[in-house]
């Protein structure tokens, strides 16, 4: 069987794989923690289970609806997205995906021509030089560190910019590290984009999950410049802790819309109604446990700082945002662990998963080697926990 080159060349969902390796184990009855996928531990709240239970028995979601989306979904998305953007949103720019990682996809496939370059500042999320390349495009890695807090700055914008250059992902708060830009820096980076014609792909996923004295501002709000160059995407996984429900969301310019609506006509047709409906329960229904969830990441993220700033060999920034650590252990590289000497991440997340039963997500899957990313998404007994085992390896 020969597969397709452009499925040989790609590299399979990492945090999906840790994610699903750790469940494996600990239903074949070892006791592995998992700070894996960001994936909150929380049912999704009863009153948005509830609409879909009522619209899984209404006959009229039993059929095809409009591909791009439910229409009163894509109109609260609009008014959601006027109000964090300051721009007005019309429902017509909005098209629901089945979660944010199709939205992703749609956008990089409906806006880039073979061989044009998206700057993307590292570390990122694991997804996007994958879909960017499955969309013959070129992903221009811009490496960012702890000290710099890990934000990209103009000077490395410009000194990456060519006459290819055709987007730049832009993310804040930041998966995986959690960084939260502050708005005279993403201010400063949607004027250069505006001034050079370059696209913003804005992930908001995790616009409702920032803590202390953090806030989110969205670069369109920031950078008043930008908005027209802007496009959003975002969804219910991480704010309403429903990632199984696959609803997310892009907002583009009308013409960019219509040319993701119309792939999708062809890829997917609809997002499953029932899920849908349970979107627009989320978006439009009681905001208090979503702070009641932010509450309990928030003291997570204290415990997850404070334990790991305390082990020898690790350093962090301490992330405002998103529910992901993303210390650095070049501290550890070169020691024997357990018996082993751990030269790279990658090897150091193996360790961990067998030894200490601890499973992480290695830098070098963010394109961020010499890190790695830890979820506090998890109860907080097994994080502290899991924390400790880490400790307690290195200790050895
Ligand atoms: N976005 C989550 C993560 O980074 C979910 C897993 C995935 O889709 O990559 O863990």
């Amino acid at each position: 069987m020969s597969l397709a080159t452009r499925i040989r060349d790609m590299e399979e969902s990492p945090t999906l794989a840790v994610t699903a390796k750790a469940k494996a184990m600990r239903a074949a009855g070892e006791p592995v923690i998992g700070f894996g996928a960001g994936e909150p531990d929380f049912p999704t709240p009863a009153h948005i289970v509830e609409a879909a239970q009522r619209a899984a028995s209404d006959p009229v979601h039993h059929r095809y609806s409009p591909g791009a989306g439910l229409p009163e979904l894509r109109a609260a998305i609009a008014a959601d997205t006027s109000s964090t953007s300051g721009m007005e949103i019309t429902a017509d720019q909005v098209v629901v995906t089945n979660g944010g990682k199709h939205a992703l996809y749609s956008i990089f496939m409906s806006l880039l021509d073979p061989g044009v370059e998206v700057l993307l500042p590292a570390p990122y999320w694991v997804s996007y030089p994958e879909q960017i390349k499955l969309a013959d495009a070129v992903p221009v890695v811009l490496p960012t560190t702890t000290d710099g807090g890990f934000q990209v700055s103009v000077e490395q914008l410009e000194a990456a910019r060519t006459e290819r250059t055709k987007a730049l992902v832009f993310v804040s708060p930041s998966n995986p590290t959690g960084a939260v830009y502050p708005r005279e820096a993403m201010r400063e980076i949607g004027i250069w984009a505006a001034e050079h014609g370059i696209w913003v792909i804005t992930d908001e996923i995790y616009q409702h999950l920032v803590y202390g004295s953090a806030s989110f501002t969205s670069i369109a709000a920031a950078a008043p410049e930008v908005a027209p160059w802007t496009i959003f995407t975002s969804g219910v996984a991480k704010t309403y802790a429903m990632t199984g429900w696959r609803v997310g969301w892009a907002v583009a310019p009308a013409e960019l819309a219509a040319g993701m609506a119309k792939l999708q006509s062809q890829l997917t047709s609809n997002v499953c109604n029932v899920a849908q409906v349970a979107a627009l329960a989320a978006v439009t229904g009681p905001q208090d446990e979503v702070a009641a969830m932010r509450e309990a990441f928030d003291r997570r993220r204290r415990t997850a700082v404070s334990k790991l700033a305390a082990i020898d060999g690790v350093r962090l920034a301490e992330p405002e945002g998103a529910f992901y650590v993303f210390p650095s252990f070049e501290g550890v590289l070169g020691r024997e662990l357990a018996g082993r000497r751990v030269e790279d991440t990658l090897q150091l997340a193996e360790v961990l998963l067998e030894q200490a039963k601890v499973a992480v997500v290695p830098g070098e899957a963010f394109g961020a080697p010499g890190y790695a990313r830890l979820s506090y998404a998890l109860g907080d007994d097994d994080l502290a926990e899991g924390i400790d085992r880490i400790a307690q390896l290195f200790a050895r």
